[in-house]
């Protein structure tokens, strides 16, 4: 596997990162002060959601990594197939193909 979708998961873990630690800061605030204000667009439920989809995808993306040492990063973890590079540069922390993810309840 290349050096750049190395370095793109280390990235997007990064930024993964951030973006939880800014999520939750926004729901400490939130339930801080019980209401967002109306311009901020969004609630706690809101927050909590999305700090949920950020920590699957971190988990994912920390996963891919791991996955990349061993050397079994890019196969589909349901059918073992290669999981096509179009796919990977949109999802670089995709599990599986796009057949058996649709499968896949999350
Ligand atoms: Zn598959």
């Amino acid at each position: 596997m290349s050096v750049s979708a190395h370095d793109r998961l280390h990235t997007l873990r990064n930024a993964l990162q951030d973006q939880f630690e800014r999520y939750t800061h926004k729901l400490t605030t939130l339930t801080a002060h019980g209401t967002a204000p109306e311009h901020e667009g969004f609630d706690r439920q809101t927050a909590v959601a999305l700090i949920d989809s950020t920590r699957q995808a971190l988990a994912d993306t920390t996963q891919a990594l791991k996955r990349m040492t061993e050397g079994t990063y890019g196969r589909c973890e349901q059918c073992q197939l290669d999981i096509p590079v179009e796919r990977l540069e949109i999802l670089p922390h995709a599990r599986f193909c796009v057949p058996c993810q649709q499968t896949q309840h999350r």
